[in-house]
């Protein structure tokens, strides 16, 4: 009997993809196939303020050039506040998610040790806890959960472990690497670890196949599920594309849009980063070929 899968692909709709994310996609769209599974789009368009209009329609017409299409329908982040607020609600209900009034000068302040900051994507300074035993008069403003009270509570331990499928045993101290971390943000809006939870666990997600700068939020993913109570899909991920200054391209530093005038040579650049040969006949028959190719 074929296993279940249900695998993703959820790009922030904050530009175009770039060669970077082309890989990520083309990686999970391919391990979808694969194992015979399914492969869904989500729109990971929480952080509205860095959304470009348009950018979500745009992404999907680039991934359906390259011959990728969802095999659900495509869920979209910004309407899904009610389910987001009853996670939260739960938690908050079981003594696991406390409000912090800290701004970021007082977290910086806190932080007597300056520490290098993370370039990873959704990584912040390691939050000193201020706000645990309570508010200290300050006004509410994000929500964070507090990731000892789960361990204890659930009897977790304090290193968080996961096996990746390509770079092998992992493991974080989520307290020690990141603190509490936030839930959702004193502007009002969702964070990402929070959406991606629940949003993974909905969609009844098996395998995320992803790029690798976000690999460090494993850790805080595993711990929410746990306190949520919801399962742990398996995660892959995958080689970064190095731009020409030697740094991992990123829409913040600029990387280019795809170009698409020829999606299949783009395809192929896409198919180098993870390994697989070289097809020039047609989009259907690299992506039938190099399905056959393991990714691990
Ligand atoms: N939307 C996230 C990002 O582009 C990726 C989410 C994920 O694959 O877990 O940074």
């Amino acid at each position: 009997m074929a296993m279940r899968y249900t695998g993703r692909f959820a790009p922030s709709p904050t530009g175009l993809l770039h060669a970077g994310s082309l890989v990520a996609a083309l990686a999970s769209w391919l391990d979808a196939r694969a194992h015979g599974g399914q492969w869904l789009v989500r729109i990971e368009d929480v952080d509205t303020p860095r959304c470009v209009p348009g950018a979500d329609q745009a992404i999907l017409q680039q991934l359906a050039t390259c011959g990728m299409v969802s095999d659900g329908p495509v869920v979209w982040q910004s309407l899904r506040s009610d389910i987001y607020q009853r996670a939260l609600d739960t938690l908050v209900a079981r003594g696991w998610a406390y409000p912090c009034g800290c701004s970021r000068k007082d977290i910086e302040t806190a932080i007597e040790a300056a520490q290098a900051q993370s370039v990873a994507r959704h990584q912040a300074a390691v939050y000193p806890g201020t706000c645990r035993a309570g508010l200290n008069g300050k006004p509410a403003r994000a929500w964070r959960l507090n990731v000892r009270a789960v361990q204890s509570a659930l009897g977790l331990p304090l290193v968080t472990q996961w096996q990746d499928r390509r770079l092998g045993a992992q493991q974080q101290n989520v307290s020690e690497a990141v603190g509490d971390f936030v839930l959702r943000r004193a502007d009002g809006l969702w964070a990402y670890q929070l959406a991606v939870v629940v949003d993974d666990a909905a969609q009844g997600i098996t395998h995320v196949v992803r790029g690798e700068d976000l690999a460090d939020n494993t850790a805080r993913q595993i711990v929410l599920q746990q306190a949520l109570g919801l399962p742990t899909p398996q995660y892959l991920h995958t080689p970064l594309v190095m731009g020409e200054n030697g740094e991992k391209l990123s829409k913040q530093n600029g990387a280019e849009a795809l170009n698409l005038s020829d999606p299949l040579q783009t395809l192929n650049i896409a198919a180098q980063a993870l390994g697989l040969a070289r097809c020039t006949t047609s989009i259907e028959d690299a992506l039938r070929k190099w399905t056959q190719a393991s990714l691990t």
